[in-house]
């Protein structure tokens, strides 16, 4: 039987780790749907230099962490039970939470500088069961479960954690606490101190547990580029008004597999290029989506078999979108974090450069305030175009969706601006 370990990094920027549960022909999970947690009973170091702050006890940590476990078992509907329970093991071994063992970080399967926690996975690569799942806090950071400033929110980690153990690879999408750069203050779009779970989450874990009251509808597929399978493409189902519900990444044979509520549905598969390095302050992005499916019919209690084909390059799309606020600062592209009742500039770049083109919002809680207007200056891209955008001052916090669209094509930008409350959001 053959056994594998899987370090889950937290501060993991892009879709890294996507790549480990993508590349296998089958899920990871709990075969009989249960769970046991084992909690070490001691939180704290010693030296109370790192680690869990000192002035918390371990009964608010073990609340924290129980509060994590609430939130997937409800998720769940019964399908799958989580439980925990109290050990005097401190080290991270057969299903422990732990705060104070150092040896994943220093043995490297964890990176001690940046990472909040890791999971530590091993499953029968045969039959895809999970085996056992631990959790290390890294005891060189410091933690809170009261979300104090400078330390890491134990109960937001441990809801991403948790999503490990339970099976589920990290998601592209800036609202899921499966994001890998879940660790962001910012997470929570809603504003609420306490984490939750987004749409792709339950419905990824509903994929790997289906709950007893229904199954969502699957769709599933492969995915192909220039008559290859295109492994780690990021698959993302988008409802009708354009949000992103669900998403996941193909496997090395080119299929994956969603789950969504029925309806209809845009699907779109962004290639695995991904993000390209910064230059000049800009985050260039490309190439958007090459292979896009509009629309989708998902029955209740169905699978729908969809496939994406395509040649590289042939699709219009966007080269790079960046979003700039009125004082001149650079908010992300194609993901940025926007704030109600403020105005934004949208640059963009897109090939080819000539034809007529559409601009739309998943919502018309945003909308562009002027006609498109040519830039100069930008060196290398001289065919930049500008657009204004408004966030009306009562747009609900969540992700929006870009539209691009041309006469036989639409790419869509997935989640792709954030709306925060200015109050809790990233200024
Ligand atoms: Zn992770």
């Amino acid at each position: 039987m053959a056994k594998f370990l899987l370090t889950s990094l937290l501060a993991c920027a892009e879709l890294c780790a996507g790549a480990l549960f993508g590349s296998l022909d089958r899920p990871i999970r709990w075969r009989d749907g249960r769970l046991v947690l084992y909690f070490s009973r001691e939180v704290h170091l010693p030296s109370g230099a790192s680690g869990v702050l000192p002035s918390e006890s371990a009964a608010e940590v073990h609340e924290a962490l129980h509060a994590a476990i609430r939130e997937w078992n409800e998720a769940g509907r019964a399908a799958i039970a989580i439980s925990a329970e109290l050990t005097d093991s401190q080290a991270a071994a057969g299903n422990t939470v732990t705060f104070t063992d150092p040896r994943p970080f220093d043995e490297g399967r964890c990176d001690s500088r940046t990472a909040a926690a890791c999971a530590l996975l091993t499953w029968d690569a045969a039959t895809g069961e999970m085996l056992s799942a631990s959790i290390a806090f890294n005891p060189y950071l410091r933690h809170s479960a009261r979300g104090r400033d400078g330390a890491t929110d134990i109960r937001r980690v441990m809801l991403h954690e948790l999503g490990h153990a339970l099976g589920l690879d990290h998601s592209g999408l800036p609202g899921s606490i499966m994001h890998g750069d879940v660790h962001r203050a910012d997470l929570n779009a809603d504003g609420q101190a306490a984490p939750v779970l987004a749409p792709t989450d339950i419905l990824t874990l509903s994929r790997l547990y289906p709950p007893a009251d229904g199954m969502p509808a699957r769709i599933v597929g492969v995915l192909e580029l220039d008559g290859a399978p295109l492994a780690g493409a990021h698959v993302v189902a988008a409802n009708q008004e354009g949000a992103a519900v669900c998403d996941t990444l193909s496997d090395a044979r080119g299929r994956f597999e969603v789950a969504v509520e029925p309806g209809y549905y845009t699907l779109l598969a962004r290639p695995p290029a991904g993000l390209t390095p910064a230059q000049a302050g800009v985050i260039l992005a490309g190439p958007f989506p090459a292979l896009v499916r509009e629309p989708v019919e998902a029955l209740p209690g169905s699978t729908t078999e969809v496939s994406l084909t395509g040649r590289g390059g042939e699709a219009p799309s966007l080269d790079w979108v960046a979003v700039i606020a009125a004082d001149g600062r650079f908010q992300g592209g194609p993901e940025a974090v926007l704030a109600r009742g403020r105005s934004y500039r949208l640059l963009l770049h897109r090939s080819p450069e000539a034809g007529d083109f559409e601009i739309g919002f998943s919502s018309p809680r945003i909308r562009l305030t002027a006609p498109v207007q040519p830039v100069a200056g930008i060196p290398g891209w001289p065919g930049t175009l500008l657009l204004r955008l408004a966030v009306a001052a009562d747009a609900p916090a969540g992700s929006y969706s870009i539209l691009y669209r041309t006469a036989n094509s639409v790419a869509v930008l997935p989640g792709s601006l954030r709306v925060t409350d200015p109050a809790t959001g990233q200024q």
